[in-house]
């Protein structure tokens, strides 16, 4: 076979911008593009993760991930059928959310999709740095604790039928490897392509399951898409979760198609990874959302830095928000 063959897409005679083992397939932009479009059509499909005249909402932070999955579902969404809205957090972190928060601005305008931005400053009169300070706990701990509060309590006051997620599969699989190495054996069971609805918590999907970070990023620079640049200051280098993602990468190299064939393994046996797990019985005193305890950690954490638990006020502030979209 001579060089100028091995560079020619499998399926065209465009010249071969990428190189996919796993699929055995050398692709142009133009499959390229197709290829990961249509990957993401099977996945939902294949998990059964969004139905026919549904809406979704897209947590849009303005990385790679979620600027494709936004650009992705935007596209095929008329394929199958629903409708999407985008939430944007802004908590605050320096120069870095406010340049976040242009891009994703910017980029719903130019695709014609409707956003609902949370700007935690409106909200709590305090920013992430802030409450660094004050709380003495980690930053992405407590990024990690406000996300997951706003992005659940934006889910049931838009009445949307699912939140879609931009995790990939290197960030699942190193997630799920990390918590079988600490044997949070549970913690698997909320890392599958979905995680159902729990009483009013609205169920939480991640299309890209199957599309790996590499593949994000080219999808993204091909298409010239927005993102922000730099990263979060807050970001952890040479941590677990690093020399993880180089063990999974390893192995990959020399077996290609690995990554895929253990994602599905454990889509296949999430009920599994779910055995003796504690499902959100109880309602926050405070604010009335799915808690296992008394008082969900976002009152807890209010209360103990701000001196009053702020969930009731955030709750019908972000209602009020969100009141047009529904
Ligand atoms: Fe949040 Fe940490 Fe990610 Fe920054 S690095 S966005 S603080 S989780
Ligand atoms: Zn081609
Ligand atoms: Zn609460």
């Amino acid at each position: 076979m001579s060089s100028e063959e091995v560079l020619k897409c499998s399926l065209c005679s465009e010249p071969a911008i990428t190189n996919i083992r796993y699929a055995k397939l050398r692709l142009c932009k133009k499959h390229f593009i197709e290829y990961i479009q249509n990957k993401v059509f099977k996945t939902i499909k294949r998990y059964e993760l969004i139905k026919n005249g549904w809406r979704v909402l897209v947590a849009v932070s303005g990385g790679r991930d979620s600027i494709a999955l936004l650009h992705i579902l935007s596209v095929i969404s008329k394929q199958l059928g629903f409708n999407v809205l985008a939430l944007h957090l802004d908590l605050g972190i320096t120069d870095y959310s406010r340049r976040a928060r242009e891009v994703v601005e910017s980029f719903c305008r130019s695709l014609e999709v409707p956003l609902i931005v949370v700007d935690l400053k409106e909200l709590l009169g305090v920013r992430l740095p802030d409450l660094v300070i004050r709380s003495r706990r980690p930053a992405c701990s407590l990024c990690g604790l406000l996300k997951r509060y706003l992005i659940n309590v934006v889910g049931i006051e838009s009445k949307v039928n699912v939140v879609v997620l931009g995790h990939h599969l290197d960030d699942l699989l190193t997630y799920v490897m990390k918590n079988f190495l600490l044997q949070k054996l549970n913690d698997i069971s909320k890392l599958g392509p979905k995680t159902e609805s729990e009483g009013p918590l609205v169920g939480r999907v991640r299309p890209l399951y199957e599309v790996s970070g590499n593949e994000t990023s080219l999808y993204v620079s091909i298409q010239g898409l927005p993102v922000v640049d730099g990263v979060c200051p807050y970001k952890v280098v040479g941590s677990i979760e690093g020399e993880v993602r180089k063990f999974l990468d390893s192995i990959e190299g020399r077996n290609p198609g690995i990554k895929i064939a253990l994602a599905r393994g454990i889509a296949k046996n999430i009920e599994f990874y779910k055995v003796g797990l504690r499902s959100n019985v109880g309602t926050c005193r405070y604010c009335g959302m799915p808690t296992s305890g008394d008082v969900c950690a976002f009152c807890k954490l209010t209360e103990k830095v701000l001196g009053s638990s702020t969930g009731p006020i955030v709750r019908s502030k972000i209602k009020e928000v969100v009141s047009s979209y529904r």
